[in-house]
């Protein structure tokens, strides 16, 4: 197994729809194995094919007692009821975007690295994660789905990655609770934390600097550089602040 560079914003993979997997072969349980590892030592929840260069079907996430590795898989059935969370992106470190609407629930039809059809019921954050995920293989980040205002650099103490969480639960209509305001923490109800994450620390010097103008052009501009970001769950962000890295500014 080995790590992967994670790749960021202004890789055109990201931006490509990825093909549909045909051969279940040793190259694949490869790329599945190393997916994994480079998921986990990000660390992160969930990661997508495209997003170490491959441009195919392909993603893994983990949530609690749930892991999966999904190869060509696809949503065949959504809940009515859409909730609005906070999402990151190991692709967009420093970022976040607040209110991205996802279905509450899905069923993800796919096959498992090996060939075998499966089916996948998940809720609450492990279906954000999984609608995340597969936006990936189409090409859509997060971004995508909410209007610029809602993306904001991530605060060093609440550092939020890959699929991160329901912070707002609404009904059908979505009303939204809260403003995009960049220097509001996640409501504390939200976060999940994951078991056994976090090799933790690398420092952070650098804090982004604070301006709210125009949050999407300047993530665009702002994150070529690195290739991975360490990322906590903010619920957990007093023992464990990991910190982008270089995260660009
Ligand atoms: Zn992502």
């Amino acid at each position: 197994m080995a790590i992967r560079t994670i790749l960021t914003l202004d890789k055109p993979v990201l931006r490509t729809k990825a093909k549909k997997v045909s051969r279940f072969d040793a190259y694949l349980q490869r790329l599945v194995d190393d997916m994994w590892e480079t998921m986990r030592a990000a660390p992160g929840v969930g990661l997508a094919a495209p997003q170490v260069g491959e441009s195919i079907r392909v993603l893994v996430a983990e949530y609690e007692d749930q892991a999966v590795a999904l190869v060509n898989p696809e949503i065949i059935k959504r809940s009515d009821d859409e909730v609005l969370g906070t999402e990151g992106c190991l692709s967009i470190p420093g970022f976040v975007g607040d209110d991205v609407p996802r279905a509450r629930a899905v069923t993800v039809k796919a096959r498992d690295p090996r060939g075998k059809e499966i089916r996948v019921k998940a809720e609450d954050w492990f279906a954000r994660v999984l609608q995340h995920e597969i936006d990936h293989l189409d090409g859509v980040l997060f971004i995508d789905r909410i209007p610029k205002e809602n993306v904001r650099r991530v605060e060093e103490d609440e550092l939020i990655e890959e699929g991160e969480v329901e912070k707002v639960t609404t009904g059908k209509n979505g009303k939204q609770e809260k403003q995009p305001e960049r220097n509001e923490r996640p409501a504390a109800s939200v976060s999940p934390s994951l078991p056994g994450k976090g090799p933790g620390g690398r420092s952070s010097s650098s804090r982004p600097s604070s301006r709210p103008s125009s949050p999407l052009t300047s993530a665009t501009s702002a994150i070529s550089t690195t290739s991975a970001t360490s990322a906590v769950h903010s619920s957990s962000t007093e023992s464990a602040t990991a910190a982008t890295r270089g995260g660009g500014r």
